[in-house]
């Protein structure tokens, strides 16, 4: 046990939750995070200096600066465990709120064809060869470990035998929005309709309450799923108040057809059947029209921007900057894996997020180093719905937190916080991971999935994979 006295301002924050008698004893805490530079993401965005976090249980229990031990006075902690972050940075954990997770097994499959042709031709077949109970749960350990290492504490994923995802995560330790796809032709797991709706109901009924695991539904897209069955999730969905995952204006031809069958642009087309609402959590946005942002922004829609899949697919470059304008949350995914990305690294896709809107708009000013990080973390909260419990470092929100080394020539020097963190800083900066006050990496070392194996069984499948497609 380690004792640490504390300064008046984190004091003040200690005794607004303390007992009765608060002078009488130490206040106990799981972890304490001293020596600091804490990129709080609160509402003023306060970056403090030689900052001191103590979590405890699965909150965070104070954040304040605590540098100076001679001003200490009368009280201290008992943490269970220290970790001194002096000349590090410590942020709220990123948020990928956009993927597939086990599809990390299709890794490479095939790249450089049309989102068309790559569903159709190979990611079709692949999956239905190839997914079985046993590959989600692969796929789903080899995604934890890349998304652990890359700072993501909590993603939202769409696919097949999500119940399995579920377990997977919650065994990883980490947080996640899963949603079970519903599409329009026998899927991996589910070949009717009755089966679908009956698996993805004892789904959603199981995870009630879950303290890491949000069961969702996923109705994949307009152009995969019929209107009975775009009805069918939503009304499931809120039978038991859970998200709603869901492709949305992805393609141009998703607009075109949509344009043609339904007379409406996606967006209106989706709000026409009741679907949009403040449950819902939109992928891509890229097709979307004044009048659908102005919709998605009364709904309450939160969207997942992907900037490394609408480049690598050409999908087309979302109004990112008329959506935030518009008042959409909009938070950043890496979507893919497979095809459309290729990695889980949330890291990369703030730079790209920046970047791909300086060159639509051709103004470096167009979406800044700042915006992009609140994209990951506070905003990417406010996309999935999630802003009351994550997003941020404050009292009383979950402790999920990533302390991030800047001691490689990559990471320095540092003029501007938000600026090294969205173009000079990498995944492989962050050191160590806490989720739900658990620590998942500490010092680069995964505590929570056995990475050695979760590798074996890629090398596996992917000889498995390629025999099926022969
Ligand atoms: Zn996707």
């Amino acid at each position: 046990m380690s004792r640490y006295f504390i300064c008046g301002a984190l004091l003040s924050l200690l005794t607004s939750s303390l007992p009765a008698h608060p002078q009488k004893q130490p206040v106990s805490v799981d972890l304490l995070i001293t020596n600091a530079t804490i990129v709080t993401m609160d509402p003023d965005r306060h970056v403090i200096e030689h900052g001191t976090i103590a979590t405890r249980g699965d909150q965070i229990y104070a954040v304040g600066p605590l540098n100076n031990y001679e001003v200490m006075f009368q009280k201290g902690v008992d943490a269970k465990q220290t970790i001194d972050a002096r000349g590090k940075l410590v942020l709220p954990g990123l948020i990928n709120a956009h993927t597939h997770v086990p599809m990390s097994l299709l890794r490479g499959l095939k790249d450089d064809v049309t989102l068309d042709d790559w569903l159709r031709n190979y990611i079709f077949p692949a999956e239905a060869k190839n997914v079985t109970e046993d590959f989600v749960r692969w796929g789903t350990r080899l995604a934890a470990a890349e998304q652990i290492r890359s700072g993501v504490t909590t993603f939202a994923d769409m696919y097949y035998f999500e119940d399995a995802i579920a377990e997977e995560t919650k065994a990883a330790g980490m947080r996640g929005i899963l949603g079970e796809t519903f599409i329009d032709f026998p899927a991996p797991d589910n070949k009717t309709r009755e089966q679908l709706l009956a698996y993805a109901e004892k789904f959603l009924k199981r995870w009630q309450n879950d303290p890491l695991i949000h069961a969702a539904v996923a109705p994949h897209s307009i152009y995969t799923d019929s209107e009975q069955t775009l009805k069918d999730a939503a009304a499931l969905a809120r039978k038991y108040n859970s998200p709603i995952l869901i492709h949305i204006a992805e393609i141009k031809k998703e607009l075109e057809e949509s344009l043609e069958k339904n007379h409406a642009t996606p967006v209106q087309y989706l709000d026409r059947i009741g679907l949009l609402g403040p449950d819902v959590l939109a992928a891509h946005c890229i097709y979307v029209n004044e009048e659908d942002r102005k919709i998605l922004a009364a709904r309450k829609v939160g969207c997942a921007h992907n900037p490394s899949s609408n480049m690598m697919l050409a999908s087309g470059i979302a109004p990112v900057v008329e959506e935030r304008a518009a008042g959409i949350a909009v938070g950043l995914g890496t979507d893919g894996p497979a095809g459309s990305n290729n990695d889980f690294d949330l890291m990369e896709e703030i730079d790209l997020a920046a970047k791909l809107q300086k060159i639509a708009k051709m103004d470096p000013r167009a979406l800044s180093a700042k915006s992009v990080v609140e994209m990951a973390t506070v905003e990417g909260a406010r996309a999935i719905h999630m802003e009351k419990e994550i997003g941020s470092i404050e009292p009383g929100k979950k402790a999920d937190l990533i302390i991030i080394g800047l001691d490689t020539p990559n990471a320095v020097p540092m003029f501007d916080v938000y600026s090294q963190l969205a173009y000079a800083l990498k995944s492989t900066n962050i050191e160590t991971v806490v989720i739900n006050g658990q620590q998942v990496m500490r010092d680069h070392k995964l505590l929570t999935v056995n990475e050695p194996a979760a590798i074996a069984k890629a090398h596996e499948y992917q000889i498995k994979i390629a025999n099926s497609l022969k």
